[in-house]
């Protein structure tokens, strides 16, 4: 059965914005899923019920089987989050933050693991670092390792090349490949439908809350007439 299960979504903001109409929506485990949509479509606002962050006005969602509002911490464990705002300890080098929040998650030091994650995020030269003196893709690198720590099934990514240039940009579109081929489920927003192609297997189009349509790569770029 899919990983995330997402049923009749709506959200109603307290000022009466309607931020997501009636959303359904199911995401396979191991899928690179891309919404695409303008600013202010509803895009953050469906992960953030995903991840539990906002409560929904209507529909439900499930993780993995778990209720998101009866078995929310079941469902969060299967999740990682990397939001749109870098958030580091300047201070702190890149590895000592990253085993950190393994450690918030209660789980014991796993150095083996730590230098996977870090040699597939392209960090492991940089392990010592302190964070203030990392590139902003780097810095949006590790906040991945971070978002990683706990072992989730499910990585969402909130525009992941926001404010990068277009050559960070393509570096991130490689970090995202490389983590479906560690079998993680991406679920990742942009405004750009380049972008969404590069990345994704599916795409879903979000427009004023809706979602338009969700297809396959391959096909929506045969209907938008382009490489193929
Ligand atoms: P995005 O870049 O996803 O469009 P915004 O810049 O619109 O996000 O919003 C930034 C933050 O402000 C988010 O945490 C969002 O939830 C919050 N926010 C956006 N619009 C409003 C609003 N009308 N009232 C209160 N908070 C808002
Ligand atoms: P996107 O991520 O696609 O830019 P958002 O989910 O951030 O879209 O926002 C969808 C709509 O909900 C926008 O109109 C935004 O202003 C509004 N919104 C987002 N967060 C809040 C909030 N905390 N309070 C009120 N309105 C919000």
């Amino acid at each position: 059965s899919p990983i995330i299960e997402i049923d009749h979504l709506s959200k109603r903001y307290a000022a009466g914005t309607e931020a997501l109409r009636d959303v359904t929506l199911n995401i396979e485990e191991g899928e690179i899923l891309a919404l695409l949509g303008p600013n202010g479509a509803g895009k953050t606002t469906l992960i953030s019920i995903i991840c539990g962050l906002v409560v929904p006005t209507d529909g439900t969602v499930r993780v993995g089987g778990h209720d998101i509002r009866t078995d929310w911490r079941a469902a969060r464990r299967l999740i990682g989050l990397v939001p749109q705002e870098i958030a580091l300890e300047p201070f702190e080098k890149v590895e000592r933050s990253v085993a950190f929040t393994r450690g918030l998650y209660g789980l014991p030091p796993d150095p083996a693991w730590l230098e996977r994650v870090l040699r597939s995020l392209a960090l492991w030269d940089k392990r010592d670092s302190i964070t203030k003196e990392l590139s902003g893709g780097m810095k949006r690198r590790v906040l991945i390792a971070k978002a990683l720590a706990h072992r989730p099934r499910v990585l969402f990514l909130d525009e992941p090349t926001a404010g990068v240039d277009v050559a960070l940009r393509r570096e991130m579109w490689e970090v995202v490949r490389g983590l479906r081929a560690e079998g993680v489920t991406v679920i990742l927003t942009t405004h750009y439908l380049e972008e969404a192609e590069e990345m994704a297997d599916r795409v879903g189009v979000i427009s004023r809350g809706r979602l338009m349509l969700v297809r396959p790569t391959a096909e929506l770029m045969g209907e938008f007439g382009r490489k193929q």
